[in-house]
């Protein structure tokens, strides 16, 4: 071992290399490590939306974190070694999402629905104006 491990992490130590491990010879335990870790291009009007693995709400967001955790020994390594890296502000202003979650969305869609019965009510009135 190339560094040195508290006595106290030791079991955490070898939970999580027994974790990595499952990661690497189990590619759909893998592929769950990495559920809603990515932002579906499509938002909520993606085509596969119960099955997709990328979120479509903020709310469903998890942050990519690192199969290593705390022991990566990768200088390199982009994911997340720990909570309080993704609860950093900068972080979470780069998530791209329309909406925080579907509420939001659907009340976004009644007001556009709303928009629309009242600019076809107008044109109703409009050619009503015509017509007399
Ligand atoms: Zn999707
Ligand atoms: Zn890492």
């Amino acid at each position: 071992m190339s560094f040195n491990l508290d006595e106290k992490e030791i079991p955490r130590y070898f939970e999580v290399q027994k974790y990595a491990e499952k990661c690497k010879e189990d590619p759909l335990f893998l592929r769950r490590h990495f559920w809603k870790t990515d932002i579906c291009k499509y938002g909520p009007y993606c085509p596969n939306f119960d099955m997709c693995d990328n979120a479509h709400f903020r709310s469903e967001y998890r942050p990519p974190t690192c199969i290593y955790s705390e022991f990566c020994k990768n200088e390199h390594c982009l994911l997340f070694h720990n909570e309080t890296e993704y609860e950093k502000e900068e972080f979470k202003r780069t998530l791209d999402f329309k909406y925080d979650n579907i509420g939001e969305w659907i009340k976004d869609i009644n007001k556009m629905k709303d928009d629309l019965e009242m600019l076809e009510l107008e044109a109703k009135l409009r050619n009503f104006k015509i017509n007399i």
